[in-house]
């Protein structure tokens, strides 16, 4: 992903309240909205209230005019109950402590809910890479992995890219780990070339993720993905890939946005046909000669609206406006905690981000099972199981979803909760 996606970054403000809410606050807002549901030992629900540690560090590079910078870094471990600390690492001018914690907790969630031996953690580089060389960045990586390398390792936190970070970025930690190990452990990280240890598919995944949970949704509420009409925000990895499978599957996609604005084809577009994100940045406006803005396009009269590109874009000053019957969430926390009430009211049943997109970290977990097993997989192997494993979780969500007659958000989170839960009854409180 390129750093072009601030408001994830950075603390959104409520507009009728005023009152400023951040990652972190909203993780935990989350997480007491479906205790509620759940009679669960409020000891343990005060505890995944706080990480467990955050690692700062500063990170000193040589520019390439002679001067020294030093930038700033954090590793935030939120929970390690059922395995090693899993999440991504950002490089982006907005990335702070609190939001390290805060994405750090949803990365728990969202292992547990889908049943992976991972727990959660989120780091990053206050840094905007486009400003640095390829040699700055190289040696930012290599010094950063330095300092940070007490606290990973393929048995203790799986680093992954995220914002600003790519599969280049994992290499270069992959060898810098290595090297100082004395042995190379490709398992260190995820999203790694398959070459040196990577997954076929992972790119894809989280998009694939969101197509499989918007197939289900739609079956569940009566609705064959061949009848379905789709508007996505976003065309990167996660939009773009998600729009492609969902058209491959008879559905159809009526519009698809880049930050400039969106086509929109009320008969239906070819996403094949644009150029995705990485392809060719922001080549969606240049595809329609009359684009319309990303605002409309989250108001469309459609069946499934997937926001797959930025945090908070539903507020509470659209949720009303909003005309699909379902939003799948492909980004992180799109949807603020105000317009997820509004929503509900109104019967918009809303799939969340830890369920739908979380294709990506399911296949991190085969590549790290390549990893240290040593033998990869064929990418048809790697679509299969992540086939099943979504529709494991989709079902088991679905279960909590009737029998607690709660919203899918609560579903998500009680399913997650359970397994957190009663692994930390098990494990107890040390010393
Ligand atoms: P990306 O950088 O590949 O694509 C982002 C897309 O959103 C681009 O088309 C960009 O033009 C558009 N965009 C940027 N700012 C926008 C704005 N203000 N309004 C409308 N559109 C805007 O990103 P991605 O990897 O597809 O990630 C998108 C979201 O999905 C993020 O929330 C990310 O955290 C989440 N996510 C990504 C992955 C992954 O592995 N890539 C996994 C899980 C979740």
């Amino acid at each position: 992903m390129v750093p072009d996606t601030p408001s994830e970054t950075t603390d959104s403000t409520d507009s009728h309240t005023g009152e400023e809410h951040t990652a972190v606050d909203t993780a935990r807002r989350q997480l007491e909205h479906a205790v509620a549901h759940l009679d669960v030992n409020p000891n343990i629900v005060e505890r995944l209230k706080h990480p467990t540690a955050v690692h700062e560090v500063t990170v000193p590079i040589r520019r390439d005019d002679g001067s020294l910078e030093v930038f700033t870094g954090y590793r935030a471990h939120h929970d390690s109950i059922r395995g090693p600390y899993k999440g991504g690492l950002r490089y982006h001018p907005g990335v702070t402590r609190e939001e390290c914690v805060g994405l750090g907790m949803w990365m728990t969630w969202k292992c547990a809910v889908m049943d992976l031996p991972f727990g959660g953690a989120k780091g990053g580089i206050v840094v905007d890479p486009k400003g640095l060389s390829d040699r700055e960045l190289e040696q930012l990586t290599r010094r950063f992995t330095h300092e940070i390398r007490h606290v990973i390792g393929p048995n203790k936190d799986i680093p992954a890219p995220d914002m600003g970070t790519d599969a280049q970025v994992m290499s270069w930690i992959m060898d810098a780990y290595s090297i100082q190990e004395a042995e190379t452990l490709p398992g260190v990280v995820t999203g790694k070339p398959p070459v040196i240890g990577g997954s076929f598919g992972r790119e894809e995944a989280p998009g694939h993720s969101v197509a499989i949970i918007t197939r289900e949704a739609c079956e569940y509420y009566g609705k064959s993905i061949e009848d379905a009409t789709v508007a996505v925000q976003g065309f990167g990895s996660v939009g773009a890939n998600a729009a492609r499978k969902l058209d491959d599957w008879g559905a159809t996609v009526v519009a698809v946005s880049d930050v400039n604005g969106a086509a929109y084809y009320p008969d239906g577009l070819d996403p094949h046909e644009i150029p995705s994100h990485d392809e060719e940045p922001e080549a969606v406006t240049r595809y329609d000669d009359d684009p319309i803005s990303n605002e409309e396009l989250l108001t469309l009269d459609v069946d499934v609206l997937v926001p797959a590109a930025i945090g908070d874009v539903i507020t509470e000053d659209n949720a009303d406006e909003i005309q699909a019957d379902i939003v799948v969430e492909g980004a992180n926390g799109p949807t603020t905690f105000a317009a997820d009430s509004i929503l509900a009211e109104r019967g918009v049943q809303v799939i969340p981000d830890i369920v739908a997109n979380a294709g990506g970290v399911t296949v991190s977990y085969f590549e790290w099972l390549q990893d240290i097993n040593r033998r990869a997989w064929s990418l048809e192997e790697v679509q299969s199981e992540l086939e099943a494993e979504m529709k494991t979780a989709w079902d088991e969500v679905r279960t909590e979803f009737e029998d607690r007659d709660v919203t899918w958000r609560d579903a998500a989170y009680i399913v997650a909760l359970s397994r957190l839960t009663e692994a930390h009854t098990y494990r107890g409180l040390w010393p």
